[in-house]
Formats: C-alpha cells, structure tokens, sequence
C-alpha cells in the first residue's frame, strides 16, 4: 500500500483556520481529486477544526493546541484527523444530533458535524472527558479520468 501525510500543529486561534485550510487542500492537490470532492473536504475539515477552536478550548484559551493529519493511501483514500487535547464531548450522539449545539446563544447551528457526515464517507468521534477529541474524516475519492 502507498501512503503519503502531512501533519500540522497549531495554537487553538481562529486566524490560523485558513492556513491549517491552506496546507491540507494543497496536499490534497497532489491527486486527481475533482474540484468539488476537493471543496467538499475542504468544508468538512473546516468544520471540524472550527470546533477544535471553538468547543475543544474555552474562549480565552488561545494556547490550546491543534494538530491536523492528512493521510493518503494508494492516491484515492483521504484520512484526515483533527486532534485537540480540550474538554471532550460528555455525550456523542447527543453532539452528532442534526441542529444541537451547546451554545444557542452564539451563531452556531449545531450543523457542523452533520456537514462533515454529509461530504465524507465516514466520521469517526473520540472523545474523552478533560482529555481532548479526535475527529477521524474518511473519503475515497472518485478517479478522475485522464484529461478532464
Ligand atoms: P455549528 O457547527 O453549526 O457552528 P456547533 O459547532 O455547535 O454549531 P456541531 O459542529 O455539530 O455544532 O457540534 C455539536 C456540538 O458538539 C457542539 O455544540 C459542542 O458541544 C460539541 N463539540 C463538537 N466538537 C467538539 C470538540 N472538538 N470539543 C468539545 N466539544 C465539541
Ligand atoms: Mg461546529
């Protein structure tokens, strides 16, 4: 089996969401992807670390850490996992319901993680109490034939 990764470790800031973006999209880059898998995963990746940021760590904490890994195998499995080592999740399915969120009373829909569920293949959620939360999205992208 062929494998190919990168990983990226960032402090837990809301400026640093376009770079992590950035670096994992032209990573990805390096397949035959399809634009809009590509933007798909983008989006998805988007909404797991604006959680790390947001959720993961409370709203003072600027120092918190992120990392981000993004796997390839044999050219068309993306694994990409978003690690934060904040206060976990108390209840998963209660989390992955469609439009819960713990914070009503900010802008959050409680949409993230049925976005991520709906452009990947799979969503994988470990969490741990005061210990952090790894987020494991799947996709096996489709093969783009040649010169299209
Ligand atoms: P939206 O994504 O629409 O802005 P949201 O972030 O609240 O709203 P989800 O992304 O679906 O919605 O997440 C649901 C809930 O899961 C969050 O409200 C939060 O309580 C919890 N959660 C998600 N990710 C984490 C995390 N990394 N650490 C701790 N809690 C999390
Ligand atoms: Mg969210």
């Amino acid at each position: 089996m062929n494998e190919n990764y990168i990983k990226i470790e960032s402090k837990s800031r809301i400026e640093n969401i376009a770079a992590i973006r950035v670096a994992i999209t032209s990573f990805l880059s390096t397949l035959n992807i399809h634009f809009d898998e590509l933007m798909d995963i983008k989006t998805a990746l988007s909404e797991a670390v604006t959680n790390a940021i947001d959720h993961g760590y409370d709203e003072e904490d600027k120092e918190g850490k992120i990392i981000v890994e993004s796997y390839i195998y044999d050219y068309e499995k993306v694994i990409i996992k978003i690690i934060d080592y904040g206060k976990g999740i108390e209840d998963i399915n209660l989390a992955m319901t469609p439009a819960y969120t713990s914070k009503p009373e900010t802008e959050h829909a409680g949409m993230g993680f049925t976005i991520m569920e709906s452009f990947m293949d799979e969503v994988i959620i470990d969490s741990k109490v005061n210990e952090g939360t790894i987020i494991t999205l799947t996709k096996t992208i489709r093969k783009k034939k040649s010169g299209k």
